[in-house]
């Protein structure tokens, strides 16, 4: 194993756990599985025992000890069965940054080939097809067939100051197509000069770094950058929280981002959004990408707040408690019932509130939650956040001139 993909902090961080448990009651793969290999504390100890056996006194005097391909199977399979959620480092008492640890594990064993089987053809699809689902990336805008009105250039303009980044789920999954139909009718509701890339948007390489093919992703990385520029823009909005925390974390740009619920506030914030009052009760999923990961809790909650007649109710876990939908970390290509138990412990958590209606502010959630309910004959209203903004917008909003759009943090 190749362990120079690991930095100095995280070979210190490997050699800081205390083996203390604390990451223990948090992680919802432990939970449901209950076996210490597979939990954090199980993963940071196996790598250390590698670490050791490569580099401590036993390798010094009997020289390194080799993994057998056996091992590293069982290693593979531990590190993987995970969903990426970071609950386990936000509790653990030495700050161990064990969610980015996972993603370089992850690169270390997909370099040697151990990896699960149903990631090939993710991967084979975003590189070849440019999307996760293998399908003609032409088709990217397919859901603008459902929104009235769309004009002539179909939002596919040459140059524009803001460009709406739509992500390959809501693309592709007529599920979540609501999601870039209302956000799409918002934007043009309150007048803002923005463009879709269309084709040329491509993976943003989230799924990617997941499988640990990092180096992959890079070509990603740097052709949606060119795709952006070419339009003139100067901001990129997203409504997938996975592409955004990927552009803000590995995408060296100087463009201006947002997620659509910070975009959002700012537009209700500058008055181009006023509500009309309609009383529904309604609760909130914290995205793992959209909340622990990339810290933004407050602007869907202050969206929900100023809207007349929205009773809002928080979730028993909530913010950095929240627990995943089990559709993170691409557990469901592998180990698809195991993240149909975690949605359904999130569904039963959801309809204790009492709300009439879920919001959440990620298509991958979305999606979980509305397919496990289907599944579980219940009936369980779910919607995006642009969907209920959209719904709840008063309807002759009047377009206001393009001013400068402040960036207001989660
Ligand atoms: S909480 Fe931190 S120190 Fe304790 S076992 Fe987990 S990773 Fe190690
Ligand atoms: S990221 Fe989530 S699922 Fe993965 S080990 Fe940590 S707590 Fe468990």
């Amino acid at each position: 194993m190749d362990l120079s993909k690991l930095s100095p902090k995280q070979l210190l961080e490997i050699d800081a756990c205390t083996r203390c448990g604390e990451c223990l009651h948090y992680c919802p793969i432990y939970s449901q599985k209950g076996e210490e290999g597979i939990n954090p504390r199980g993963k940071i100890h196996a790598m250390k025992r590698f670490i050791r056996g490569q580099y401590g006194l036993w390798a010094k005097l009997f020289g390194k000890k080799r993994l057998t391909e056996e091992e590293l199977k069982k290693f593979s399979d531990m590190v993987y069965c995970c969903t990426l959620c970071g609950e386990c480092g936000t509790q653990c008492p030495v700050s161990i940054d064990s969610r980015s640890l996972w993603f370089v594990l992850k690169e270390v064993l997909a370099d040697l080939g151990h990896y699960p089987k149903p990631l090939k053809m993710m991967k084979g699809h975003v590189l070849q097809d440019h999307n996760i689902s293998g399908h003609d990336n032409t088709q990217r805008t397919d859901w603008l067939e459902g929104i009235a009105g769309v004009p002539t250039h179909r939002y596919q303009k040459e140059k524009a100051e803001v460009v709406y980044f739509v992500g390959c789920v809501s693309a592709y999954f007529p599920m979540a197509y609501k999601i870039p139909q209302s956000f799409v009718s918002i934007l043009e509701r309150t007048g803002i000069d923005f463009t879709l890339l269309g084709g040329a948007e491509w993976c943003c390489g989230f799924p990617l770094l997941v499988g640990g093919f990092r180096k992959e992703a890079q070509a990603l990385f740097q052709h949606n950058i060119e795709s952006v520029k070419s339009k003139a823009a100067h901001t990129v909005v997203f409504s997938c929280p996975s592409c955004y925390h990927t552009w803000l974390k590995d995408y060296q740009t100087e463009f201006r981002l947002f997620d659509s619920t910070q975009f959002l506030l700012t537009l209700i914030q500058e008055g181009r959004i006023r509500f009309i009052e309609k009383k529904v009760k309604v609760t909130y999923h914290d995205p793992c990408d959209l909340g622990r990961v990339s810290g933004v809790y407050e602007a869907p909650r202050e969206i929900l707040r100023s809207m007349p007649g929205v009773e809002f109710v928080e979730l028993p876990n909530n913010r950095e408690r929240c627990k995943c939908c089990g559709g993170g970390g691409l557990l469901e290509m592998i180990e698809p019932d195991l993240s149909a138990t975690l949605a359904k412990e999130k569904i039963r958590e959801i309809q204790a509130t009492g709300a009439d209606l879920l919001i959440t502010s990620c298509q991958q959630c979305l999606r979980t939650i509305q397919s496990t309910a289907r599944k579980m004959k219940l009936r369980l209203k779910t919607t995006y956040i642009t969907e209920i903004v959209l719904m709840h917008m008063e309807e002759n909003e009047v377009k206001v001139e393009e001013k400068e759009i402040p960036f207001i943090p989660g």
